[in-house]
């Protein structure tokens, strides 16, 4: 992640531009506007809108449907007679009891461990950021993020899932348990939080904060 210089005599930042380099001191921007570089056009900054609290409230609600799609039956699988509950962390064990352990590793981490990790740093750096608190990590934590999201594959975890109701449809018959409804839910909220606010401007936030 690419910490915007802070400038000590007022709360403008200076960026170079990611396409051009152009250097640019970008003034506070109002929620809902973003900064364009000059020459290439090319994002900069954005400020969304809702602020804080809206990222915290989308965060949140990320929190509670991944706990959701853990803590129910994912699919039943009718074959023979015979019928299996799978949940997502019986997902990766599967792979594993079926000799594909570094597979099973990849599936753990980027649909359970990657996404609670992100959800839970930038949880921590919202709510600290909006309540004022001074806890330890919080720098540690919004540095993390941009390490974390290469981790976060929900999309990828459920488009194996389509798959698999396609290769199994003739060979079983599957029922949709609520941590399915639950997961769908997740990658929409997950991408509408992951947009919900600019680390960038975190960062800023956390020079102002320090200096008081
Ligand atoms: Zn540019």
């Amino acid at each position: 992640m690419n910490q915007p210089v802070r400038l000590e005599a007022s709360e403008s930042t200076l960026l170079a531009c990611h396409e051009c380099d152009t250097l640019h001191r970008i003034p506070p921007l109002t929620p809902g506007h973003t900064a364009r570089c000059r020459v290439c056009g090319a994002k900069l900054l954005r400020n969304p809108k809702g602020g804080l609290d809206r990222a915290i409230a989308l965060y949140s609600t990320a929190l509670i449907l991944l706990l959701l799609a853990n803590a129910f039956p994912f699919l039943t699988l009718e074959i023979g007679g015979r019928s299996e509950i799978t949940n997502m962390a019986g997902a990766s064990w599967s792979l594993y009891r079926a000799g594909m352990p570094e597979l099973a590793v990849v599936v753990f981490i980027t649909s359970i461990a990657g996404p609670g990790l992100l959800i839970v740093c930038s949880l921590y750096v919202l709510l600290a950021l909006r309540l004022r608190l001074r806890v330890p990590g919080v720098r540690l934590a919004l540095s993390w993020l941009s390490h974390l999201e290469p981790w976060v594959m929900l999309d990828v975890f459920m488009l194996g899932v389509l798959v698999a109701f396609v290769k199994l449809g003739n060979m079983a018959t599957m029922h949709v348990g609520t941590s399915l409804y639950a997961f769908v839910a997740l990658i929409g909220v997950a991408a509408a939080a992951t947009s919900s606010f600019e680390p960038q401007l975190l960062w800023q936030r956390l020079g102002v904060r320090r200096r008081r």
